[in-house]
């Protein structure tokens, strides 16, 4: 073929296809124009996920009639005049892109908008990429964007789209850190006519917050400090160690009032939190940064989803700072449990000289952690053991307990050498195994809650519920509907023991949502992870061998559901080397 011009309707395509890839794009493109617009308000409407109805109507400055046709072609944009000015962007928009990518990939488009200049304004309508109609416009000042058939032209994008629950959730995600950062103005979010995100543009973070990620969370957020004299400002709220979350959706980032991925700047929010959060769990963070415009390239990603700082150091020292400064008293050095007693490593004399006085039957003096405890929580044991064929044949060698180490890991002994277990891995097996195992046997073991306990959920965490709501009741959970965004459990799976109900089914619906699939092995993945012993906690002898018995029957005994290893193996040979005996 002889190399030509792409026609301009094909490269339109090309280009859209780098802006539009889902319906939480065009979301965030249609949002981004009307915050530059000025709007106080915002009103963001979906249907069936975004593919039938997207449509964002602000009362902001309007287009005028004149220049709306311009506004709709590629590279039309009254926020920059010159390449100077992309030194330093101070709107969200600059590449006029997103209303002719819009157009080109969806079925229908209708463009309405009035300036406070004319009586009238313009409709424009566009069907399949081509302007069909241009009528007059008697609505209020603003514009109102309505896209049907998403991806209509773009027949193959349909097919990498996930269920239209799942493209609303992500098309909410993609709105919330805008109302966070716009806390003034008011956005109003409603999903198949039910509104899911509603915030009151009263000027405050934390109100907003509260509508984003429930009132009780919200509550117990902690407030940074915000820093005026330096060159980077940081601003915001995060959550104490105490809220946490299975996956990185709960950090926020917003640079220069544009929300961006948080990746490196994540990252600096997880070291400033360091070892206060269990591993495998992160932060909330909503972190409002604000530094000069030029010292800030915005302009390095299709869909402006990242930026490039001039010196990124600088801000990731001040994100650190700012974080570290908001935890204040939550941060102190984390104690390694209470009363536990080896040093960090046993030797075969320690254990030899510990071990007698405890192994006859004698049940282990009570440790302080135990003495803490109510009566109650003290007796129950917190390994079941469950019966099991005696023909399975065993997969590890039998191992004989030592001792606890750092109050995570188990020490014990055996036929060749030492071997490290860690709890919290191993209890994740054992847990994963007896559930699933129950499931195939129909035998879920439900734990009725003595008071239903109220969860409140963030408006992503009740989407996620609505369509995942039967799977999580199979499991033995009993949810019920309780207001807006609340609900009321009223039992939960066993297998959860004793733990916090709400938070593990809100790690379920974060979980799920990341997955983007109503995944059954993740459900139980997150139940295991969920119910068992945590890293951190002191075990009893007793307890320590009835984790290691049932370990020993499991079929894959030797690494967690997710896959690292529950334990560790010294070999006699490996110790002789390390000390010089051979
Ligand atoms: P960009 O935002 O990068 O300028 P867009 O294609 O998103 O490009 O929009 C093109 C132009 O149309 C904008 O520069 C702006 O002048 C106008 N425009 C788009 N949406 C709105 C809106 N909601 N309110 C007012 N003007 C708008
Ligand atoms: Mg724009």
């Amino acid at each position: 073929m002889p190399i030509t011009l792409l026609p301009p309707d094909v490269a339109a395509q090309i280009a859209a296809g780098e802006v539009v890839e889902r319906p939480a794009s065009v979301v965030k493109e249609l949002v981004e124009n009307a915050i530059d617009a000025g709007a106080r308000a915002i009103v963001v409407e979906l249907q069936r996920g975004g593919l039938d109805l997207i449509r964002v109507v602000d009362n902001g400055c309007g287009i005028p009639p004149g220049e709306i046709e311009t506004a709709c072609k590629r590279h039309a944009t009254s926020k920059l005049a010159s390449s100077d000015d992309l030194r330093a962007i101070r709107t969200l928009g600059f590449r006029g892109e997103a209303l002719p990518s819009i157009i080109a990939a969806a079925g229908r488009v209708e463009i309405a908008s009035r300036t406070s200049a004319t009586a009238s304004g313009v409709l424009l309508r566009f069907e399949v990429g081509a302007r069909r109609e241009r009528l007059p416009y008697g609505g209020a000042q603003g514009t109102s964007v309505a896209v049907r058939d998403l991806f209509a032209t773009q027949p193959a994008r349909l097919k990498f789209l996930r269920s239209p629950a799942t493209e609303a959730r992500t098309a909410v995600a993609a709105i919330e850190p805008y109302a966070l950062a716009y806390p003034e103005r008011r956005f109003t979010v409603s999903v198949d006519g039910r509104t899911v995100l509603a915030t009151t543009g009263t000027g405050d973070v934390r109100d907003t917050a509260a509508r984003v990620l429930g009132a009780e969370i919200a509550a117990q957020l902690l407030d940074i400090a915000a820093t005026e004299d330096t060159p980077v400002r940081v601003r915001g709220l995060i959550g104490p160690p105490s809220l946490s979350r299975a996956n990185r959706s709960g950090i926020v980032v917003i640079v220069n009032g544009r929300a961006v991925q948080p990746r490196r700047l994540g990252v600096a929010v997880e070291q400033a939190f360091a070892s206060l959060l269990p591993v495998g769990r992160h932060p909330l963070a909503i972190l409002l940064i604000d530094l000069p415009p030029e010292d800030l390239d915005v302009n390095v990603h299709p869909a402006k989803a990242e930026v490039r700082f001039r010196n990124e150091q600088e801000v990731f020292r001040a994100v650190f700072d700012a974080v570290r400064g908001a935890l204040g008293p939550h941060a102190p050095v984390p104690a390694f449990g209470l009363g536990q007693a080896p040093p960090a490593v046993l030797t075969r004399t320690d254990a030899e000289a510990t071990l007698p006085a405890r192994l006859p039957g004698e049940p282990p003096p009570m440790p302080l952690w135990q003495a803490l405890m109510h009566p109650d929580e003290r007796r129950t044991p917190p390994f079941e053991r469950e019966e099991r064929s005696p023909a399975a044949s065993p997969r590890l060698p039998l191992l004989r307990v030592v001792g606890q180490t750092s109050a995570t890991y188990i020490v014990a002994e055996g036929p060749t050498g030492m071997y490290l277990i860690d709890q919290h891995a191993a209890h994740e097996r054992v847990l994963y195994e007896q559930v699933r195992r129950r499931r195939a046997e129909s035998r879920i073991e439900q734990q009725g809650l003595l008071a239903p306990v109220a969860v409140e959920l963030s408006a992503a965490q009740a989407a996620t519920l609505a369509a995942a709501q039967a799977a999580l009741e199979a499991y033995g959970f009993a949810i019920e509907p309780f207001g807006e965004r609340t609900v009321l459990l009223r039992a939960v799976p066993a297998a959860l023991g004793r733990k916090d109900a709400g938070e593990a089914l809100r790690d379920l619906l974060d979980a799920l949502a990341e997955e983007g699939t109503i995944d059954d092995d993740l459900v139980v993945k997150t139940l295991a992870c969920h119910g068992s012993v945590r890293a951190g906690k002191v075990l009893s002898l007793e307890e320590m061998r009835a984790l290691i018995l049932q370990l020993e029957e499991c079929e894959q005994p030797r690494t967690c559901p997710h896959g690292r290893p529950t334990m560790i193996h010294l070999s006699a040979a490996a110790l002789e080397r390390e000390f010089r005996r051979r």
